[in-house]
C-alpha cells in the first residue's frame, strides 16, 4: 500500500515556523553532509549558474527534476511557464541570467496536468471572474485563448481530459517559446551563439522530462 501523504511530505498544514525553521536546519545539515565544501567554497562566495529554468509555478516540480543542486540553475516560476514580452519580471529575468550571470542554457519546461490549463479546458475560468480572483481571471486569458485556437484538434484527438490537458501543455510550452526566442535579449545571444534555448514538458506521473517537438533554438 502506498504510504499517505502526510507520510513522505517534510511539511503540512499544520507546521509553524518552528518546524520549517527545524525542517531547514536538517535540509542543510544533510546537504552538507552529502556535499561537504557546497556552501562554504562554493555557494557563500556567488553564484554562476549554466541555465535559466523557466517552469509553472506547481509545486510539483522545479529545477531539481533536473538532478543539480543549489548554485547551478537560475529559476523563474510562473503560473502555466507564461512568457510575455510586456512582463517586467520576464524582461529582468532574462537579461540578468543571459547577460550578466552568463548562463549558456535556457530551459522553458512546462508540465503535464497544468492547473491553469485544466481551469480553461473545463470551463472553469469564469468562475474566476470576480473581485478574489479577478487577477488570475485576467491572468489566464492568454491560457483561454490557446484552448479556443486548439479546441477542435484535442477534441478531436481524444476523449480523455488527461490526455487533452497534456496536448494543451505541449501547445502551451510551444508557444511560449516561440514567444521566449523572440524577444531580443535571447535572440541576440542565440545569435551570439552564447545560449541554447530548449523547451522540455515535465510529466507529474513519472518525473520524467521529454522534449517537446519544434522547441529547440541553436
Ligand atoms: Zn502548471
Amino acid at each position: 500500500m502506498s504510504p499517505a501523504v502526510t507520510d513522505i511530505f517534510t511539511l503540512s498544514h499544520n507546521s509553524k515556523l518552528p518546524d520549517l525553521l527545524e525542517a531547514n536546519e536538517k535540509w542543510s545539515e544533510g546537504m552538507t553532509e552529502q556535499h561537504p565544501c557546497l556552501f562554504r567554497d562554493f555557494n557563500a562566495h556567488g553564484q554562476a549558474p549554466h541555465t535559466l529554468f523557466i517552469g509553472c509555478s506547481d509545486s510539483r516540480y522545479n529545477e531539481e527534476c533536473l538532478g543539480v543542486i543549489p548554485g547551478e540553475v537560475f529559476t523563474w516560476k510562473t503560473i502555466a511557464n507564461l512568457v510575455r514580452s510586456d512582463d517586467p519580471t520576464c524582461r529582468a529575468t532574462l537579461e540578468f541570467a543571459i547577460n550578466v550571470l552568463k548562463v549558456n542554457k535556457v530551459v522553458l519546461c512546462g508540465h503535464t496536468d497544468c492547473g491553469g490549463i485544466k481551469t480553461c479546458l473545463t470551463h472553469q475560468r469564469e468562475a474566476l471572474d470576480n473581485p478574489e480572483c479577478g487577477h488570475l481571471y485576467s491572468y489566464l486569458q492568454d491560457v483561454d485563448d490557446l484552448f479556443h485556437e486548439h479546441k477542435q484538434e484535442v477534441f478531436a484527438a481524444t476523449d480523455d481530459l488527461q490526455l487533452q490537458s497534456r496536448m494543451l501543455s505541449v501547445l502551451n510550452v510551444q508557444r511560449q517559446f516561440k514567444r521566449l526566442v523572440a524577444i531580443d535579449t535571447v535572440q541576440k545571444a542565440v545569435a551570439r551563439g552564447e545560449i541554447e534555448v530548449y523547451g522540455l514538458l515535465y510529466d507529474v506521473a513519472t518525473g520524467l522530462v521529454e522534449q517537446v517537438p519544434g522547441a529547440v533554438e541553436k
